[in-house]
Formats: C-alpha cells, structure tokens, sequence
C-alpha cells in the first residue's frame, strides 16, 4: 500500500533565517498534534539557499521532517552557471526534487526533454523525482484533462528504468494559485489516467507503488475529499504550505 505524501513548495518564498524559523514551527506543531510521520509522510521543498539550514535542523533533531529542491540540474557538474547539480543536493541528504513545474516550464522554456534529462539525472543521483505534469486551460478546452498531461508524462519517464522509485504530481495550471481547485473527480481521473503511463513504460508493479499526487489550489478545506480518491496518494501544495496551521491541517487530514 501507497503511503500517502504531502509536500509544500514553498516557490521563491522564505529566505534561510525565516526556513529555520518555519521547520521548527512546523516541527513542533505535528509533534504537539503526534503526528505519524509513518502513515503520512511529509516533505518541504524550500529555496536552494535554505537547504543547508532545513538540513542542520533536521539531522540535528533528528526530525521525520523530508525535504528536497524545487529543480536540478540535468548535467552533473562543469560550466553551467546558475544550475545546481542533483549530486550536490543528495550531498545536503535532499531525498526528493521537484522537476517539471509548471512555472519551470512556462517562464523558464523547459520542455518535456528537459524534464525528462532532469528526472533521469535526479534518479542517478538517487534522488526521488516529484515529476509534475498538467494542462493549460486552453489544453483542457481543446483536449480534455487528461491528455496533456499523460503524454508529458510519458516523455518524462522515457529515459527510466522500471525499478526507479518517482513521484508523480497532476498540477493543472490553471488551478495553480488561482483558488479554483480541480474537482476530485477530476484530479482522480487524471491520476488514473497518469498510473496508466506509468504502468505501460515502467510497468505494472511501478505503477502500484508510484505515489501520485495532486496539485492546485489545495488546502485544509479540500484536501480529505482529493484523499478519498483511490487514484490521489497525496498533494503537492503551494501558498497554504507557507502558513504553519494550514499546512498542518492538511498533513492531519484525516482528523
Ligand atoms: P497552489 O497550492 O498555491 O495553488 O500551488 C500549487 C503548486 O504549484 C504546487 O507546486
């Protein structure tokens, strides 16, 4: 059985002084509420600059607390200003990485190639790849929900090999930070569609263990009804991960 995720990307907000600051916060909000950290898993996705904090605080207190970078690299190292390698981030002990944003793809160019080269050298670094997938409004019009994000998703994962442990997230753009979450339905109906990809290229036992995520406009409100949906394994959460109540409400969902 999938353990279910939730994940906050923080985007470019919270400098390293206001990470340390939050992760205690955070930290000490789910233990007050015991928090199982064993039946829902949580991970944070702050700045690179922070990642050295957010690390410090975590070995140091020895937090069930995941974290990870919001992009990679494709190459290793060498003369590519500005990018920062995935063996670099598995160094600060990142379990995870996002790769694919929508925010990466439409202000930074990248296409599905990219995405693809920045999960496969996420994977060589042994990091866990939160590969996020979604359509425009216009792509929802004009092919339906599920269509833009399943061949994305497809090219990302055409370098991987079966036994690569990935995260998959359904954000579709249009939800993101726009208040208009998906329906349920919706969001479980892509995720079908998005565990289908994944068990035609990596095959049927990555699919069942794959964790699926949704994400778009989700907070403590809404977060219990895109859970009870079969297909959804947790949520890749924006604005409300950056409020310590919010964002612990939708860790304890169930509650
Ligand atoms: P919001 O939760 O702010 O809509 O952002 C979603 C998102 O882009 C997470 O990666």
């Amino acid at each position: 059985k999938r353990t279910p995720f939730i994940a906050g990307n923080w985007k470019m907000n919270l400098d390293h002084l206001q990470s340390i600051a939050f992760v205690q916060k955070l930290a000490w909000s789910l233990s007050d509420a015991k928090h199982d950290f064993g039946a829902v898993e949580v991970a944070v996705f702050p700045p690179f600059t922070d990642l050295r904090s957010v690390q410090t605080l975590v070995s140091a207190d020895k937090l069930a607390l995941g974290y990870g970078a919001q992009d990679v690299s494709r190459h290793d190292a060498g003369a590519y200003t500005g990018e920062v390698s995935g063996a670099f981030l598995a160094q600060l002990d990142c379990r995870y990485v996002i790769v694919g944003h929508s925010e990466r793809r439409s202000y930074h160019g990248e296409t599905d190639e990219v995405v693809g080269a920045k999960a496969l050298a996420a994977v060589k670094h042994r990091l866990v790849p939160v590969i996020c997938v979604g359509e425009t409004a216009e792509d929802l019009e004009e092919h339906g929900p599920s269509a833009v994000p399943a061949a994305q998703l497809e090219a990302a994962l055409s370098g991987l090999k079966s036994d690569a442990e990935i995260v998959v997230a359904y954000e579709p753009v249009w939800a993101i930070g726009s208040g208009q979450a998906a329906t349920p339905e919706q969001a479980g109906q892509v995720a079908a569609a998005l565990r289908g990809v994944v068990a035609r290229v990596l095959g049927e036992e990555a699919a069942e263990r794959t964790r699926i995520l949704y994400g778009g406009s989700v907070k403590a409100a809404n977060i219990a009804a895109f859970m009870r949906e079969p297909d959804v394994d947790g949520a890749l959460v924006g604005g409300a991960s950056l409020d310590i109540e919010e964002f612990s409400s939708i860790v304890r969902y169930q509650k």
